[in-house]
């Protein structure tokens, strides 16, 4: 079933106006930064279900993935596949992470603004998984942001570190700041 979006919907979701996540990608909104490039942004959500919750955005707005140019969900996608790597080989610990991505209201999106979620998983996690999915960030002690991102961007900088498994893994390195 297509749900409809009103005019006045499409036409924000297509510019982006009053858009948080257009805000972050320009500096002009406060987030933790975990990795920014020219087409990408990856930074802390605000109410991570886990620790080392992140979110990976194209800096140029679309609303939806039917607003997103092909190749630069490809690029998305690749970067949440490194950032996964990276939670592994981070102090984080993470034994595997969920990859998620909301596509518009019917499938529960509420930033309209394309974005790829990278939740970090741990072995016997089911019990804080849960209750961070339930209560997003609202219980529990809150992990220094400051901290998750340097330990997420050290897990980066190891996963670069290591010898390329497969070729595509030098063709597709984005050089990261
Ligand atoms: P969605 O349900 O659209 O897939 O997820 C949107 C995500 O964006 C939620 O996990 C929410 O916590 C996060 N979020 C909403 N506003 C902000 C914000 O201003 N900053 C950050 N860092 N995350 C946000
Ligand atoms: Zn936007």
């Amino acid at each position: 079933m297509v749900t409809e979006r009103s005019g006045a919907e499409r036409r924000r979701d297509a510019d982006g106006d009053g858009c948080v996540f257009c805000r972050i990608a320009a500096g002009t909104a406060p987030a933790t930064t975990v990795y920014e490039d020219d087409t990408l942004c990856a930074f802390l959500d605000i109410r991570p279900i886990a620790r080392g919750h992140t979110l990976v955005i194209p800096k140029r707005h679309a609303g939806t993935l039917d607003d997103l140019d092909t190749a630069l969900g490809t690029r998305l996608f690749s970067l949440g596949h490194r950032l996964a790597k990276a939670l592994r080989r981070s102090a984080l610990g993470a034994d595997g992470a969920n990859l998620l991505l909301n596509d518009g209201r019917s499938a529960f999106q509420t930033v309209h603004h394309v974005h790829l979620h990278v939740v970090p998983r741990h072995n016997g996690d089911i019990r804080t998984f849960t209750t961070g999915f339930l209560f997003r960030g609202r219980v529990g002690r809150r992990p220094d942001p400051a901290a998750t991102a340097a330990a997420i961007r050290a897990g980066l900088d190891r996963l670069d570190a290591e010898a390329p498994t497969t070729p595509s893994d030098t063709e597709d390195k984005e050089p990261h700041a």
